[in-house]
C-alpha cells in the first residue's frame, strides 16, 4: 500500500496552508473580522477570496474542464485539512459546505447547459447556494422516504412545489438552490431533485434559525413552499432520481465535512500544545506531566485513525466507487474526534479556554452539530450494520487489484 502523495500535491497544500497563516489566522483575533453571526465579515471574504483565487488556491474539487484543479478525492483530504486549520479557511478558497457539495454535484448530475448556467457561477465564486432537503416533523430528516413536500406536475410539464424545508445552511445569502421534493409515492423513484433560483415566486424564508453555535453565511434557515413553479429543464438527472442525486451529492459531502474537522482538530491540538509548552503549576510544566501527554498522545491518534478513514473513502471515491460504508465510518470517527479535539484542547487551557482568546470556544460549540449533520452517528452506524449483515466477514475484504 502506498501512502505518499505526489510532490506536485504536497507543494498545494504548502501554498495552502501558508496562505492560512499569513492571511486567515491574524484575521481570527480581531474582532472587527466578525459578522453577526460569529463568521468572517461578507466584504473580508470578498477580499480574500479574490486573493485566493489569484494565487491559485481555488475549486480544487472540480475538474480542469469545470475551472477547477482536479486534485481528487485524495488531493482535496490532504489540502481541505490544511484549508481548515483556520476557521475562516473553507470559505475562503470557495470549499464551503454547502457550496462545496452543491458544486461536487452539479459537476456529476448536470447537463452542459445545467454546469453552465448553474454551476459555473458558483465556481467563479459569484453566487452562493444551498441544498433543501431536510423536514421538519412530520417530514424527512434522517429518513428521506418521510419527505412530505411535493412537487405536482402540471400540464405544461412544470412543476409547482408546495411544503417546509428546515435547517437550509446559507439560505439567505443563496442566489441559487437544489431542491429534493416528492414527485411519486414510489419507494425508489418518489424523489426528484430540482433547481431553483431565488428570484423565482411562490416561497419563502419563514425564519433564520437561532443556533448554538457559529454561523454559516445565510443562516439555517427555515423555507415555505407555495406554489414556487419549476421548468423541467431544471430537474438534475430525471423525475424519480432524486435519491440518486441526494447519494451521489452526500457521499462526497459528507467526507468533505469530515476533511475540513480534521483541520480544527488539528488546530485543537496545536493551541493545547502550546500552551502546555509554556504553563506551569505545582512546579511542574503542563507539557511534562504524564496525565495531559496521554490526554494529547491519544488524541493524536484518534485523529490518525480519522485521517486514515478518511482517505480510504477517499480513495475509494477517486476509483469510481460510493464508498458508503467508509464514508459513514470516516464520519463518525472524524465528528467525534473534533468534540473530542475541542473538549481535551479547552481542558488544557483551564480558563482560557473557555474564553474567547482562543478559538477553541468557538470550534467547540461549532462541533456539537458534526455529529448530527448529514447523517447522525446512530443513522451512519445503522448503515453499517447493514453492510455488515449483508456482507459477513467480507465487510473488511481488501479490494483485490484488477478485480
Ligand atoms: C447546523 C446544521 C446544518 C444543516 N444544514 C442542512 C442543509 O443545508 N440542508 C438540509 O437539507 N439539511 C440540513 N441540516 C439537517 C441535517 O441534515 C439533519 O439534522 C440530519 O439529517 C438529521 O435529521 P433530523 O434533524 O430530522 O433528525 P431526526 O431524523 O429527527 O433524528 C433525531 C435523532 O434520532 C436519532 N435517530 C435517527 N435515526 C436513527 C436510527 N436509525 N437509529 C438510531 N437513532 C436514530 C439520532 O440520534 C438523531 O439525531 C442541517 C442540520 C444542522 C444541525
Amino acid at each position: 500500500m502506498d501512502f505518499t502523495i505526489s510532490p506536485a500535491l504536497d507543494q498545494l497544500r504548502q501554498r495552502i496552508a501558508a496562505f492560512v497563516d499569513r492571511r486567515l489566522i491574524p484575521l481570527e483575533s480581531d474582532p472587527s473580522s466578525y459578522d453577526a453571526h460569529e463568521n468572517i465579515r461578507i466584504d473580508l471574504l470578498s477580499e480574500v477570496r479574490k486573493e485566493a483565487r489569484a494565487e491559485g488556491l481555488w475549486l480544487l474539487q472540480l475538474k480542469p474542464e469545470s475551472g477547477g484543479l482536479g486534485v481528487g478525492r485524495v488531493g482535496m483530504a490532504v489540502c481541505y485539512e490544511a484549508m481548515n486549520r483556520s476557521i475562516f479557511g473553507p470559505a475562503a478558497f470557495n470549499s464551503a459546505a454547502p457550496d462545496d457539495g452543491n458544486m461536487m454535484v452539479l459537476e456529476l448530475a448536470g447537463t452542459p447547459a445545467q454546469k453552465e448556467r448553474w454551476l459555473a457561477p458558483i465556481a467563479r465564486g459569484e453566487v452562493r447556494s444551498a441544498f433543501v432537503m431536510t423536514e421538519p416533523h412530520p417530514g424527512g430528516g434522517s429518513d428521506p422516504g418521510m419527505m412530505q413536500t411535493r412537487a405536482e406536475k402540471q400540464p405544461d410539464g412544470s412543476y409547482r412545489v408546495f411544503g417546509r424545508k428546515w435547517f437550509i445552511t446559507g439560505a439567505e445569502e443563496a442566489t441559487y438552490f437544489i431542491l429534493i421534493a416528492r414527485t411519486s409515492d414510489d419507494a425508489r423513484r418518489g424523489l426528484t431533485a430540482f433547481l431553483f433560483h431565488k428570484d423565482q415566486p411562490g416561497w419563502r424564508i419563514a425564519r433564520r434559525i437561532p443556533i448554538m453555535g457559529p454561523e454559516e453565511h445565510g443562516g439555517h434557515c427555515e423555507l415555505e413552499f407555495d406554489g414556487l413553479t419549476i421548468p423541467p429543464e431544471n430537474i438534475l438527472l430525471s423525475e424519480g432520481a432524486g435519491l440518486r442525486v441526494t447519494q451521489m451529492r452526500l457521499g462526497p459531502a459528507r467526507l468533505t465535512h469530515c476533511m475540513r474537522w480534521l483541520g480544527l482538530s488539528k488546530r485543537c491540538v496545536e493551541i493545547a500544545t502550546a500552551y502546555a509548552a509554556q504553563r506551569s503549576g505545582f512546579g511542574v510544566k503542563l507539557a511534562d506531566r504524564e496525565s495531559v501527554q496521554l490526554m494529547l498522545g491519544g488524541l493524536a491518534m484518534n485523529i490518525e485513525i480519522a485521517r486514515l478513514l478518511v482517505m480510504r473513502a477517499a480513495w475509494e471515491l477517486d476509483r469510481g466507487g460510493f464508498a458508503r460504508k467508509e464514508v459513514s465510518m470516516a464520519k463518525i470517527q472524524a465528528a467525534n474526534t473534533l468534540h473530542q479535539a475541542a473538549d481535551i484542547a479547552i481542558q488544557i487551557n483551564g480558563a482560557r479556554g473557555y474564553s474567547k482568546d482562543t478559538v477553541l470556544e468557538w470550534i467547540y460549540r461549532y462541533a456539537r452539530q458534526a455529529r448530527l449533520v448529514d447523517g447522525a452517528d446512530e443513522v451512519h452506524r445503522m448503515v453499517l450494520n447493514r453492510h455488515l449483515a449483508g456482507e459477513g466477514s467480507d465487510f473488511w475484504r481488501w479490494p483485490v487489484a484488477g478485480e
